[in-house]
């Protein structure tokens, strides 16, 4: 059995570690096939697979794209595209751009609601493409904020308040929807993309977005081109596991393995990602 992970993040996206530290843990931990898979950028590929290359660890090049189709949210992985396209390269660099003005926008938001966070303290980070954690680190370490934080969660020493609840408390707006929504690609052009430059796709965590009902969907996706489904995923419990390897088989799709590892972040936040690797 070759040990595989296809399915985990940089600091280039909204992960913890350089490529550098995610080689040397992959190494440790003896994975022999693995994938970055980070979101909507591809800027950490080169550095993880010339860094894998020389700690003798198959690699192929990834991404993690979010998609939409017919108003749901999906997320696709594409593998072992040419890194150089064009097109792929410019669509994620928009998808990149499309995200500042509504991070920016989500700061003013929370400032009128008196919350002190600043436009330098989110953008002041290596990532290309910024996640809910980086408006939620600044977010959270301002002082003035964590007292607002306690008091509204009814701290006492030694509770722990994790970042989840408070993007669920802060970080969603009136309508329900998050203040900050993903950019995206319409999941058939995504698919189109990755094919073009010369890759294959992924449906990741399907188990995170389709319930059981949701099979049909599957056959659509195939005909648009999707090749294979992330069953075993840490997202997904053993039935799950299970019912998604079935659906591939039917489908005639692959089936892919991913921790969407991120970072041992602390205990505290409360993240389900801290012990995907021990999953
Ligand atoms: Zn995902
Ligand atoms: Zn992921």
């Amino acid at each position: 059995m070759i040990k595989t992970d296809l399915h985990f993040h940089s600091y280039y996206s909204d992960g913890i570690y350089s490529p550098k530290e995610l080689v040397k843990k992959l190494k440790e931990k003896k994975f022999q096939k693995v994938a970055l898979t980070d979101h909507n950028t591809i800027d950490g590929v080169d550095e993880f697979l010339i860094l894998t290359k020389k700690a003798g660890l198959k690699a192929i090049a990834g991404v993690e794209i979010y998609t939409d189709y017919q108003g749901r949210s999906f997320h696709l992985l594409g593998y072992d595209f040419n890194l150089s396209d064009k097109n792929l390269s410019f669509s994620l660099k928009e998808l990149q751009r499309q995200r500042i003005p509504r991070i920016k926008k989500a700061i003013k938001i929370l400032q009128m609601d008196g919350w002190k966070l600043n436009e330098k303290e989110v953008f002041n980070t290596i990532s290309s493409y910024q996640g809910l954690i980086h408006l939620a680190g600044p977010f959270q370490k301002n002082p003035q904020n964590w007292k607002r934080i306690k008091k509204d969660f009814n701290w006492f020493p030694g509770k722990i308040i994790p970042i989840t609840e408070i993007i669920a408390k802060y970080f969603v707006g009136k309508d329900g929807h998050l203040i900050c929504s993903e950019t995206t690609l319409p999941f058939i052009q995504a698919i189109k993309l990755i094919k073009k430059a010369g890759g294959w796709t992924v449906l990741a965590h399907p188990g995170q977005h389709l319930s059981w009902r949701d099979d049909g969907l599957i056959v659509e996706f195939k005909k648009m081109g999707l090749d294979g489904l992330e069953a075993i995923s840490s997202h997904h419990s053993w039935s799950e596991m299970e019912h998604w390897q079935k659906v591939a088989k039917e489908n005639d799709l692959e089936i892919t393995i991913g921790s969407d590892f991120h970072g041992d972040v602390p205990k505290e936040w409360g993240f389900k990602v801290r012990s995907q690797w021990e999953y």
